[in-house]
């Protein structure tokens, strides 16, 4: 089997020892002679893999008891949309929303919000280029706001949030973790909503989780569909409709694989040492460039770009010739991006940091 680092920045690498038990499984899980995919979610079997799921993620992320989790579908987008529609509800109509916009993926859910409420931007950074979080005395931050948004990790821009943002009242902070979540600790207490798309570090696409405290559930507009409603689905252990039973199985097993890497502290760690790796590599001497400000340098997704850029494609080439794939940065910014995420082992940073060294003749 060819050997390859996959820097993808989702769907993205997952754990070989995932994917090998995935495999194993696959025709027959643990003596049912079912897979997984043919499994009735309302049987015994899938039931007992959706339970051991919700304890596994409950037991990393030490979520409190007074949180639900929801096992959705919709993806990240969705969530722009499902968000707004369970809790713009619980203040006087029109409701508004702070956001703090931080990149690109704030942007989508800054716009996708205002067909249902009106928006404040709390922040956004000077110049238009993303390349920090407006440091939170510069907020502009509405007294009665439904609740804050904000991305807690900008998968594009590679700009992530080391603070929690402190809010007025009882305004909730709503966080999009897509791309970081279960990289570092986070003390859930702090937020409200926590979601995240599993592609990145969890599993397959087709799942969303929702982490979300119970007040602020039973409160969906009427024209929120009923398997987006919080309530529904939470009352329904996410069962209200066929949940995404194959994603969900495999997120299950990462969260048992992230338990035997000593859980979310000893990946932390990890991460860190990754991510200093390569940063270091690319600061070394402005052959490479990433444009963000060193405190708000995101660990998991990291941009950056050739002084020369005429020598993008021979670089990108250089790098697949040796198992290092899917370099290539996303579109709307250009350069390169590696992202780095739990899956990813240091040995795969190493090898992407030799190259870089070599490429640029060190
Ligand atoms: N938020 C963030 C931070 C993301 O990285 C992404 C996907 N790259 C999304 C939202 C959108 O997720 P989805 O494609 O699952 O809708």
């Amino acid at each position: 089997m060819t050997h390859v680092f996959n820097f993808s920045a989702g769907p993205a690498v997952l754990p070989k020892e995932v994917l090998e038990q995935a495999a194993a499984e696959m025709l027959d899980w643990h003596g049912s002679g079912m897979s997984v995919m043919e499994m009735s979610h309302r049987g015994p079997e899938f039931m007992s893999i959706i339970e051991q799921a919700e304890r596994d993620l409950r037991e990393l992320l030490d979520v409190p008891p007074n949180y639900r989790v929801l096992f959705l579908q919709g993806g990240g987008l969705g969530e722009n949309a499902i968000v707004p529609m369970n809790l713009v509800g619980r203040k006087p109509q029109p409701a508004t929303i702070d956001f703090v916009h931080s990149g690109s993926w704030s942007g989508k859910s800054i716009a996708e919000a205002r067909r249902y409420a009106n928006v404040n931007v709390a922040a956004a950074p000077s110049g238009g280029a993303f390349t920090h979080i407006p440091p939170q005395e510069s907020w502009q931050l509405t007294p009665d706001a439904a609740y804050l948004h904000i991305c807690t990790n900008e998968t594009i821009d590679g700009v992530e949030f080391n603070f929690v943002p402190t809010v007025q009242g009882d305004t909730p902070i709503v966080a999009d973790m897509s791309s970081h979540i279960l990289s570092r600790r986070v003390d859930v207490s702090k937020y409200g909503v926590i979601y995240a798309g599993a592609q990145k570090n969890i599993g397959p696409a087709g799942l969303t989780i929702v982490l979300v405290r119970e007040d602020l559930i039973g409160h969906a507009l009427p024209i929120c569909p009923s398997i987006f409603d919080w309530k529904l689905v939470s009352d329904a252990n996410s069962m209200f409709n066929t949940p995404p039973t194959y994603s969900i199985y495999i997120a299950g097993l990462t969260f048992q694989w992230l338990k035997k890497q000593g859980g979310v502290a000893a990946l932390e760690k990890r991460n860190i040492e990754k991510a200093t790796l390569l940063y270091e590599a690319l600061d070394a001497d402005g052959f490479y460039q990433n444009r963000v400000e060193r405190s708000c340098r995101s660990r998991m997704n990291v941009p950056f770009f050739l002084r020369d850029e005429s020598l993008n494609e021979q670089f990108l080439a250089g790098a697949k010739a040796r198992g290092l794939l899917q370099l290539k940065g996303h579109k709307s910014v250009g350069g390169m991006r590696a992202s780095l995420y739990n899956a990813m082992p240091v040995e795969g940073v190493r090898a992407l940091v030799d190259y870089l060294n070599e490429f640029a003749g060190r």
